[in-house]
């Protein structure tokens, strides 16, 4: 069984070839990371623009280098929700036509669900799993229970954790400092803070007061961003061109999300055995998303984890960022359990908002 997986539901032109072990016959990327970073935000026109300029050629590579025909294909695996409209419709429309042109099955993918699962192309992680998933458009902790079976328990309710990071990075000119010119703001954070002080800047952790497992990340930018305009007022310079502090800002910023994540997680550990909702024998902590390469933060997940005696898995950076491989992987798990697999003429629409699984958040106390 080969399966072609297609990603384009935000910045990433992603295209893999897949065989049912999960073996990457062939794969091709283009992100347009570069030209968002330039723009300070994805401009959601442009990012449309960029994947009609490239998802022919995305394919075609990932089908050349694995040696594939499409006519050898057993199906196809495309991104369908959540995601940007204009983004998810250029993945969409291109699986279609391909699709019908090639008389191929259709698996329409949930982005998220894809992210969940990628860890067990790499590891034997048998469901059910707990799984973290941090990115620049999502934050979530949610249990795997099988292909098609989540049951969600905390999402944020306002920003991501990678948005926050990109927003504190925006504001602070990251991209203009001599270590971080092709730097996303969570990366060059993550850099800088490593020589920074976070004790000058105690912020806040979120939620202190709550006991559920959502997220909150809009509050802690309004903190930094704050003690961001006092050091530029008392030191007389101009908006986004402070030097001195700024890596003890990042470490502080840092360790904030990262304890914030960290004491996140562990409520969802302990409401999971409460409720028994993973095995007793080789529990597991799924760690992915873009914010998951974050060493610090996979720190302060570790803790939680040996103390909650659980295993921590987290993909390769690579595999924890958006890409078409995560989607045909999903593609494989499904045609093995014979799950969503639709005819070539079927029409579908794509689904910029879809919730991930059960909707549990409501009862984690
Ligand atoms: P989605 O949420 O749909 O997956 P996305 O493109 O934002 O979309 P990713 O490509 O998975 O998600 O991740 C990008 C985000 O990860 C950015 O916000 C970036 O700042 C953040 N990021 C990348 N590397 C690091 C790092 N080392 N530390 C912290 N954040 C990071
Ligand atoms: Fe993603």
């Amino acid at each position: 069984r080969l399966v072609l997986g297609i990603e384009t539901s935000c910045d990433d032109t992603g295209a893999a070839v897949l065989d049912e072990k999960g073996v990457i016959l062939g794969e091709c990327l283009h992100s347009q990371k570069e030209v968002h970073l330039r723009t300070g935000g994805i401009i959601p026109s442009v990012a449309q623009r960029l994947h009609r300029e490239n998802i022919e050629h995305v394919v075609r590579e990932a089908l050349q280098r694995s040696g594939v025909e499409p006519s050898q294909l057993t199906a196809v695996a495309t991104t369908v929700k959540p995601g940007l409209a204009l983004s998810l419709a250029v993945g969409l429309e291109f699986s279609q036509r391909f699709v019908r042109q090639h008389k191929k099955p259709f698996i329409p993918i949930h982005h998220m669900e894809a992210h969940a699962l990628t860890a067990r192309m790499l590891h034997p992680i048998a469901f059910p799993f707990l799984v973290l998933l941090v990115s620049g458009g999502h934050s979530l902790l949610a249990v795997a229970r099988g292909v098609d079976d989540f049951l969600l328990l905390g999402h944020s309710l306002d920003e991501a954790p990678g948005d926050t990071l990109d927003k504190v990075g925006r504001r602070l000119s990251l991209t203009k400092h001599p270590q971080c010119y092709t730097l996303s703001g969570g990366q060059a954070i993550e850099l800088l803070a490593k020589e920074g002080d976070r004790t000058k800047f105690p912020f806040r952790t979120p939620m202190g007061q709550t006991l559920d497992c959502c997220f909150s990340f809009s509050g802690l930018r309004n903190q930094v961003t704050m003690t961001i305009m006092k050091k530029e007022a008392e030191e007389g310079v101009e908006q986004g061109t402070l030097l001195s502090c700024v890596n003890d800002i990042a470490a502080a910023t840092l360790h904030t999300v990262a304890t914030h994540l960290a004491k996140r997680t562990h409520r969802a550990i302990l409401f999971c055995k409460a409720n028994h909702l993973l095995p007793l024998t080789s529990p597991t902590l799924v760690l992915s998303g873009g914010v998951a390469s974050n060493q610090y933060i996979r720190k302060a997940l570790t803790i939680i984890t040996e103390t909650t005696g659980l295993r921590l898995l987290c993909p390769p950076a690579k595999f924890c960022t958006d890409n078409g491989v995560m989607i045909a992987w999903n593609g494989v798990e499904r045609l093995r359990e014979g799950k969503g697999i639709l005819p070539p003429n079927v029409d579908i629409c794509y689904e910029p908002k879809a919730a991930l699984g059960v909707d549990m958040t409501a009862e984690v106390r």
